[in-house]
C-alpha cells in the first residue's frame, strides 16, 4: 500500500480502480471490445495510419527542390508508419487483448520505449523521437476518426488519473462512471477543480511526482477532503475509508437538513444565499440546498459542451430554464468568459504566453462581436420569463463597461423593432476581479447596478499567483492583507454609491470567511449549492456587530497569519460547535479546503 498526498480539491471520497490518461492534447482511454468488433477497430487503425501517410505525404510533396535534401525525415516517418513494431504489433495486441485501437497503439509505443531505452547509440535512441510524432499523428486521427471515444466510454466506474484535464474534460464526467479524479495540475481554485465540487466528483489535485506510482487498474482510496490517495489499500484501510465514506454521506443528508433557513445572523441581520452554476444539471442541487436564486451562471460551460457553437436559441432556452425553475429567484447569468483556463472547441483562439492575462471574457466579447450579440439576445430574452441580472466578467476600467452598455443598447433596439419581449429595468453588474476595477469601484458603481466580487482571480491578479499553478497554489491566500483590504474597499464603493455588492468567487462559500464577509457588509454571497447549508449555518450562530469589530481589527492586520488568528480566536468564540471538535460527529469534514482549526 503507498500513501500519496495532494490538494484535497473537491469532496468525497472514491474507492476504485485507476483509469490513466495519457497525457497531451489527445486522451488516451482504454475500451475492451468485443470479439465481433476487432476487424472494425482494426479498420479505424489501418485508415488512421493511412491518413497520417496521405498527409506526410503531401507535405512532402510541398517540399521546394532547394529544400528536398532535408526531407528525410519526412520519409523516415513515412516508413514508421509501417514499421512491423508499430503496425503490425498494434493491430495483433487489438484481437489478442481485445481492446481499443488507441490503447493498443500505446502499448505498442511502451514496448518500443523499454527496447530503445536499452540501446546505448545515441542516434538510435533519438529515434524515439521520430517514433513518438508519427504515433501522436495517428493517435490524433484515431480520436478524431472516432468521435464517441471520449470519457463518455468508459466502460467500469473508475478514478481518472492524469496529468492535467481541462473544464471540458471534467464536464464529460458527470453522469459517467467517474468515481473520482486524481490530477498533476490544477489548485482548488482552477475552473476543474470548481467543476467538480459543482458536480459532486471527489477531486484530488496537485498530486505532483506522486502520479507515477499509480499503474493502470491500481485500487485507489482518493479521499478529496484530505488529499489522500492510497493505492492498492490493504484490507484494514479499505473498511476503515469504506465506514468513513458512509459517514460522509450521512453527514452531506445531515448538513442539508434546515438548508432553507433564511441567512441570519443572532442580531437579525439577513444576507441572500444564492448559488454558482455551470450546468443545467446542477439545477436540483441549488433548490435542495436552500439557494436564494443563482448569482453566478457561468454560461461558457454550456459552450464546453459541444464542439459547434450554441445557437441563440439554444442559449435563450437554457437560461429560460434555469430562471423558470428558480423562479421566484432571481438569476445572474454571467456573459461567456472563456480564454484563460478555460477553453472551447467552437471558439479557435491563439495561444498566447499567459492566457490569464490575455484575450479572455469581456475582451474575447468586445473583438468576436458577433459571439457577443448572440448571448446578449439570448439573455434579454430569457428576462421575460423571470427576473433576470446580467453579469460582465473581467472588467478592468470604465471605457469597457460604456462599450459593452452601447452595444447592449443597440441589441435591445433590435429586439424593441422586432416587438420580441425583454426586461428593459435588468439590472448590470460587474465582475471585481481585475485591481484597476477595484482602485476605480467609485466610478465604476456609477455606471452599473451591482458588483460582484470575483475572488477566484482578484487573487490572482492581486498576488501575482497563478490559480491553475499548482507549485504556487500555496501562495493563494484570501486572507492576504492586500486581498481583504482589497475586498472591503470594494464593498465600501459600492454602499457609497447605493449599489449592490456580492460575492461569488470561491471565497464566499468558504464557511470560516463568512463572519469576515458578513462584517465587511457583503450583500450577496453566491457559491457551490454543496456549502450553502453550512455557510447558512454559520451566519446563523454570528451576531452582526461582532462580525463588523472583527473587520475592524483585521483592516489592521499585517501579514495573513495575523488575521487566520484573529479569525480563528472569533470562530472559536463564536460558533465552537461548528468547528471544535470540528463538526463533533464527523470531525474530518470540516469542507473548509484548508481547515483553520485543527
Ligand atoms: C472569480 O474569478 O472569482 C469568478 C467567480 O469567476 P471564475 O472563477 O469563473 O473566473
Ligand atoms: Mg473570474
Amino acid at each position: 500500500m503507498l500513501n500519496l498526498k495532494g490538494t484535497g480539491a473537491s469532496p468525497g471520497i472514491a474507492i476504485g480502480p485507476a483509469q490513466i490518461l495519457e497525457s497531451g492534447k489527445t486522451k488516451t482511454v482504454k475500451r475492451r471490445i468485443l470479439e465481433t468488433d476487432v476487424q472494425r477497430e482494426q479498420d479505424r487503425f489501418i485508415h488512421a495510419v493511412s491518413t497520417a501517410e496521405a498527409e506526410i505525404s503531401a507535405i512532402l510533396d510541398d517540399i521546394p527542390e532547394e529544400l528536398k535534401e532535408h526531407s528525410g525525415v519526412l520519409k523516415s516517418h513515412l516508413m514508421m508508419l509501417k514499421d512491423r513494431m508499430v503496425f503490425e504489433r498494434t493491430l495483433k495486441t487489438i484481437e489478442a487483448d481485445r481492446i481499443n485501437a488507441e490503447w493498443a497503439l500505446d502499448k505498442a509505443v511502451k514496448h518500443i520505449h523499454s527496447l530503445f531505452a536499452q540501446v546505448k547509440d545515441s542516434y538510435i535512441r533519438e529515434r524515439m523521437e521520430d517514433i513518438e510524432y508519427v504515433v501522436k499523428r495517428v493517435q490524433a486521427l484515431l480520436s478524431h476518426s472516432n468521435e464517441g471515444l471520449n470519457l463518455q466510454e468508459l466502460e467500469e466506474p473508475c478514478v481518472i488519473v492524469a496529468h492535467e484535464l481541462s473544464p471540458a474534460d471534467t464536464v464529460q464526467m458527470f453522469k459517467q462512471n467517474v468515481l473520482a479524479f486524481v490530477t498533476v495540475a490544477g489548485s482548488r481554485t482552477s475552473h476543474t477543480a470548481i467543476l467538480a465540487r459543482a458536480l459532486g466528483i471527489p477531486a484530488v489535485v496537485g498530486l505532483e511526482h506522486g502520479i507515477r506510482h499509480i499503474m493502470q487498474d491500481d485500487l485507489l482510496i482518493v479521499d478529496g477532503l484530505t488529499g489522500d490517495i492510497l493505492v492498492s489499500p490493504d484490507e484494514q484501510t479499505l473498511e476503515k475509508y469504506q465506514e468513513k465514506q458512509q459517514a460522509y454521506i450521512r453527514y452531506r443528508l445531515e448538513v442539508i437538513h434546515n438548508s432553507s433557513l433564511p441567512a441570519e445572523t443572532r442580531d437579525g441581520y439577513r444576507v441572500r444565499i444564492k448559488a454558482n452554476m455551470e450546468l443545467l444539471d446542477e439545477i436540483p442541487s441549488a433548490i435542495s440546498h436552500g439557494a436564494e436564486g443563482v448569482g453566478l451562471f457561468r454560461t461558457e460551460f454550456l459552450y464546453l459542451a459541444s464542439k459547434e457553437l450554441p445557437s441563440e436559441e439554444t442559449l435563450y432556452s437554457a437560461y429560460k430554464e434555469v430562471i423558470e425553475r428558480l423562479s421566484p429567484y432571481p438569476v445572474t447569468i454571467r456573459t461567456l468568459d472563456i480564454g484563460g483556463d478555460k477553453f472551447v472547441s467552437s471558439v479557435s483562439l491563439d495561444d498566447e504566453i499567459n492566457p490569464a492575462l490575455g484575450l479572455r471574457a469581456i475582451r474575447l466579447c468586445l473583438k468576436e462581436k458577433g459571439l457577443f450579440w448572440d448571448q446578449l439576445r439570448a439573455i434579454l430574452r430569457a428576462s421575460a420569463h423571470g427576473e433576470v441580472r446580467m453579469l460582465f466578467p473581467l472588467v478592468s476600467g470604465r471605457t469597457e463597461i460604456l462599450q459593452v452598455k452601447a452595444l447592449l443598447e443597440q441589441v435591445k433596439d433590435e429586439l424593441r423593432d422586432s416587438n420580441v419581449p425583454f426586461d428593459e429595468n435588468m439590472k448590470l453588474g460587474i465582475m471585481i476581479e481585475v485591481p484597476s476595477a477595484v482602485m476605480m469601484a467609485d466610478i465604476l458603481a456609477r455606471e452599473v447596478d451591482f458588483f460582484s466580487i470575483g475572488t477566484n482571480d482578484l487573487i490572482q491578479y492581486a498576488l501575482a499567483i497563478d490559480r491553475v499553478n499548482e507549485s504556487v497554489s500555496h501562495m493563494y491566500q484570501p486572507l492576504h492583507p492586500g486581498v481583504i483590504r482589497m475586498i472591503h474597499s470594494t464593498v465600501t464603493a459600492a454602499h457609497n454609491a447605493g449599489i449592490l455588492a456580492a460575492m461569488c468567487g470561491e471565497m464566499a462559500g468558504e464557511p470560516m470567511y463568512a463572519p469576515i464577509l458578513l462584517g465587511m457588509g457583503i450583500d450577496e454571497f453566491s457559491m457551490n449549492a454543496m456549502v450553502i447549508p453550512k455557510v447558512k449555518r454559520i451566519i446563523r450562530r454570528c451576531i452582526y456587530d461582532d462580525c463588523v469589530r472583527l473587520v475592524q481589527r483585521i483592516l489592521d492586520a499585517s501579514s495573513g497569519s495575523e488575521i487566520k488568528y484573529l479569525l480563528d480566536e472569533f470562530l472559536r468564540a463564536n460558533c465552537p460547535e461548528e468547528f471544535e471538535p470540528a463538526d463533533a460527529r464527523y470531525p474530518e469534514f470540516a469542507e473548509t479546503g484548508s481547515p483553520l482549526l485543527n
